[in-house]
């Protein structure tokens, strides 16, 4: 009786990207320009960040005027506030939604976002498909998050780059006038400062 399933382990499938990645940083060890512990500390301080930092910036701007005031004219600033640390030279801009007007966050050109703050962006938002149609018809993607802008609201689309990365100061949902900062920072949800749909309520 013959067999004919394979008992070899599959291989893995690297990216282009990921072996060039691998080759470089083999590099810089073998040169000494990095140590192993500083590879492994710069991965842990990635994996650290997450939509959470980004829900207590929106959380304490909800409940304190002044703390608003300056994440929206020096977000960096605000963050380091609160004990985040914002990576340079990038520039962290927040933006702010009201009853007239809805801010969208896109990278259309790769998948500029911001990690410093936020960790990695979610998968579509490095898409084509998102890429693409957050531009032509970004009432349309939103629709598709479960979230529908009123008529009449304006929608800006902020093109992330290299330079510039945006984030969203979401609208406090109503009749939470009760909750304090770390029960209103769990309304916050990750798509929500992308623009793509609101906070829970
Ligand atoms: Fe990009």
């Amino acid at each position: 009786m013959s067999d004919h399933h394979s008992h070899e382990e599959p291989r893995q499938i690297i990216s282009p990207y990921a072996a060039r990645i691998r080759a470089i940083e083999a590099l810089l060890l073998e040169k000494g320009v990095l140590t192993e512990p500083e590879v492994q500390d710069s991965i842990s301080y990635m994996e650290a960040r997450s939509p959470a930092n980004g829900a207590k910036l929106v959380a304490r701007a909800w409940v304190n005027p002044d703390f608003k005031a300056l994440l929206l004219s020096d977000g960096k600033a605000a963050a380091s506030e609160l004990g985040m640390a914002p990576e340079h030279p990038a520039e962290f801009i927040v933006v702010e939604n009201t009853p007239e007007l809805h801010n969208l966050i896109v990278c259309t050109l790769c998948s500029c976002y911001p990690r410093a703050i936020l960790g990695r962006p979610p998968d579509w938002y490095k898409s084509f498909e998102y890429r693409s149609r957050a531009v032509r018809e970004p009432r349309a993607v939103m629709r598709e998050f479960g979230f529908e802008p009123p008529e009449g609201v304006e929608i800006i689309v902020h093109d992330s780059t290299a330079d510039v990365r945006y984030m969203v100061l979401p609208m406090r949902p109503p009749d939470t006038e009760d909750l304090g900062e770390e029960e209103l920072a769990e309304l916050i949800t990750r798509d929500s400062l992308i623009g793509v749909n609101v906070p829970r309520s």
